[in-house]
């Protein structure tokens, strides 16, 4: 287990990002601590993250990063841990870290509807059981679940996906209701560039996907709107946010 997390004296507020090694974790990663946020990235790449996280340093941010399976609780709550005994506190978690193999249900890729279940919404549950004791104690906090145009509308080959972030946005909005200190936010990317597609299995169905990624927004697209959603006063809480390519149907 990799566990470096720079302390320094900046006040910005401290975020964890998962699903920080690519894509829209990592480009979040980066605004975040460019707005002056100090980050803690996890994944399970700890390399890709230590590269990441260097970069963001390089450039005059605060941020750190800690080896992490969304799927495990006790890895999230050392994520979570590692962050808390560094920075004293923990303001923000972007669950972000996702998989999305797509495929006919006919296809009976049973394991990948698991592995999609265990990232996509234990992930983001455990996340919140590891972060909930703590802001609950802090009296404040911010949770941002990255969900999908998928959890607004259900396509062929995408329905345990869409499911899965249709029980983001459930979880999301119960947690919401249940909370008068915390801050629920859900953004919903459409297309966008990251390595996403890459772990389709089907390839007919992947080289569909790149194709459908010819229109695909940057991953910075909906880093801006997770920076936007954090930086409201703590009284505004951004339920919803939806940013997808205009081109997108
Ligand atoms: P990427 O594949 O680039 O990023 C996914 C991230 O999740 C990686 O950092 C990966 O890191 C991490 N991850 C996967 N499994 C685990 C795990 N078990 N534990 C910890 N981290 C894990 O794709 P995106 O950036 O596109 O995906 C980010 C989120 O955005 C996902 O929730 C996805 O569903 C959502 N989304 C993306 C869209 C798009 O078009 N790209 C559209 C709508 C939603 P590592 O492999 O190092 O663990």
């Amino acid at each position: 287990m990799t566990t470096t997390v720079q302390s320094d004296s900046r006040t910005g507020k401290v975020v964890l990002v998962t699903g920080a090694s690519s894509g829209i974790g990592e480009a979040t990663a980066r605004l975040l601590a460019a707005a002056g946020h100090r980050v803690v990235l996890g994944a399970r790449r700890a390399d890709r993250l230590a590269a990441v996280a260097e970069k963001i340093r390089a450039d005059g941010g605060t941020a750190g990063h800690h080896e992490l399976d969304v799927t495990d609780l006790e890895s999230v709550r050392a994520f979570v841990g590692a962050a808390r005994e560094s920075y004293g506190r923990v303001d923000v978690l972007v669950n972000n870290a996702g998989v999305m193999p797509v495929a006919l249900l006919e296809a009976l890729k049973v394991d990948e509807w698991n592995r999609m279940i265990d990232v996509n919404i234990r992930g983001v549950l455990h996340g919140i059981a590891a972060v909930l004791p703590v802001m609950r104690e802090q009296g404040a906090g911010h949770i941002v679940n990255v969900a999908s145009v998928a959890g607004h509308r259900v396509d062929p080959t995408a329905a345990v996906y869409c499911a899965t972030k249709f029980a983001v946005r459930a979880i999301s909005e119960g947690l919401r209701q249940e909370s008068r200190d915390l801050r629920v936010t859900v953004v919903s990317p459409g297309l966008t560039s990251s390595e996403l597609t890459d772990g389709i299995s089907d390839l007919g169905m992947r080289a569909v996907a790149e194709d459908m990624m010819a229109i695909a927004i940057p991953a910075a697209a909906i880093g801006e709107a997770i920076v936007y959603a954090v930086n409201q006063p703590a009284e505004v809480d951004v339920n919803e946010i939806v940013v997808r390519p205009t081109a997108q149907s």
